[in-house]
């Protein structure tokens, strides 16, 4: 990680069947830096073990930045120390945000979520709405149960439009 900034972990929720999303609030009070929808950061899970987790609050806070994370169940142990390790009160060491990912300015946006993946497409559709940009969302998962954000995205001004699918791969969920 190049800087570092420590954050301590306001609000752990469970948001669908395995995923859970951590609110993070900087130790020392002082804002976060801002970042653009699509950007991630690097979370020190362990002290051997780094995983990157996109930021899906509104792009543009910095008193707070939300993250969410699935539960792999092929984990080498990223993913499941967030869920079974890291709670409320704890600090964690993060990397300012990062944006490989960042949305380019289009006459007609199309989103396309599938599961977990809907976390920095929710930060792109909220900043799109924000900006009474035209576009359109589709998020589908394995099963209802399994889709993150959906009460927020249907309260949302956006959540009408929104094309939820379930979709199969052969597996029960
Ligand atoms: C830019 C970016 C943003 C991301 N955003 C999110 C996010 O918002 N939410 C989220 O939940 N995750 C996100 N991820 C993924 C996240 O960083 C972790 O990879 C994820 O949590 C799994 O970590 P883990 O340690 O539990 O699993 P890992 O041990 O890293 O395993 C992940 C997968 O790799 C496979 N694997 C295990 N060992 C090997 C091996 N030796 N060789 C090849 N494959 C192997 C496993 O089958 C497993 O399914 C993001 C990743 C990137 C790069």
């Amino acid at each position: 990680m190049n800087t570092q900034i420590v954050v301590k972990v306001v609000g752990k929720v469970r948001e669908a069947e395995d995923i859970v999303s951590f609110e993070l609030e900087r130790s020392d009070g002082q804002p976060l830096p801002p970042f653009s929808a699509g950007a991630h950061i690097d979370v020190q899970v362990t002290p051997e073990i780094v995983r990157q987790y996109s930021l899906c609050n509104q792009a543009g806070e910095t008193h707070r930045y939300l993250i969410a994370v699935l539960r792999d169940p092929a984990s080498r142990g990223g993913s499941v120390a967030m869920h079974d390790q890291v709670g409320l009160g704890d600090v964690l060491t993060i990397s300012e945000p990062k944006n490989h990912f960042p949305m380019v300015p289009a006459p007609h946006s199309v989103l396309f979520a599938g599961g977990i993946g809907v976390t920095p497409i929710l930060c792109m559709a909220e900043r799109l709405s924000n900006t009474s940009a035209a576009f359109e969302m589709h998020y589908a998962a394995r099963a209802p149960e399994r889709m993150a954000f959906r009460k927020r995205i249907e309260a949302s001004p956006f959540g009408g439009l929104l094309v939820f699918s379930a979709i199969s791969d052969g597996t029960q969920s």
